[in-house]
């Protein structure tokens, strides 16, 4: 069954990158809350990339599905106390806003890893609710990344806010998409800007998303967090 939806979400996806003139942008399954069941079921039926929050319920998954060969995101914030375990856990980490995080991850991803992912996350619309740097601070946050060789800077993630006029929602992609190729011209290993989620994604692909973050599309309605 999430096999069906995971291909209804995979043609979604194709006509609204085709609808924009756009290359179809890459699927993170966002498993947060979800049981390792899940997400060994959609890993059966092809998804590959699955995005987590919390460190420490993604270190359980991550170690049962051991055997499946995925790849792991980070999407959640990451406090500093938890960079080595995540340093170690993850393929990807989307969320690094702050200087003290690029010399922890790097200094604790272990030397028979490949290079840790790394996204910037920008505070788009400026929300106090939100992490995130601010649009200013992304060529410096990224000079730094790019310099760290345990790392591998892949571009930029947001998560606008979900603002009820859609033409303000626009302007948020577009400034995440004129900071992106900013960022593209500065540095070659730049290809990713992640964004886009169950309610906002055909309108995040229109704006130049690379990559959409997608949970209640595919899995259905999350259980709430254990306290
Ligand atoms: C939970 C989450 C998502 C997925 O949200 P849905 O609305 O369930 O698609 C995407 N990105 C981030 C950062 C999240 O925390």
């Amino acid at each position: 069954m999430l096999a069906d939806t995971l291909s209804e979400t995979l043609q979604h996806l194709e006509n609204a990158a085709k609808a924009a003139h756009r290359p179809t942008p890459a699927l993170l399954a966002v498993s947060k809350l979800q049981p390792a069941s899940a997400v060994a079921e959609l890993a059966r039926a092809g998804q590959r990339a699955f995005g987590e929050n919390y460190v420490q319920e993604a270190q359980a998954k991550i170690g049962e599905l051991a055997g499946m060969d995925l790849e792991w995101h980070l999407i959640g914030h990451l406090q500093s106390n938890k960079a080595e375990l995540a340093a170690h856990l993850f393929d990807w980490v989307q969320t690094v806003d702050r200087h003290k995080l690029i010399g922890a991850l790097s200094r604790y991803r272990p030397a028979d890893h490949a290079p840790l992912n790394v996204l910037v996350q920008v505070n788009i619309d400026d929300e106090a609710s939100k992490h995130g740097c601010a649009p200013d601070e992304v060529a410096g946050l990224a000079d730094a990344i790019a310099a760290e060789p345990r790392l591998r800077l892949r571009g930029l993630m947001a998560i606008p806010a979900p603002h009820p006029d859609t033409a303000r929602r626009i302007a948020a992609f577009r400034r995440m998409q004129a900071l992106q190729g900013a960022l593209a011209a500065r540095h070659a290993s730049v290809d990713t800007l992640s964004m886009g989620m169950s309610e906002d994604y055909p309108l995040a692909v229109a704006h130049g998303a690379t990559m959409v973050r997608i949970g209640t599309a595919l899995f259905g309605a999350r259980p709430s967090r254990p306290a």
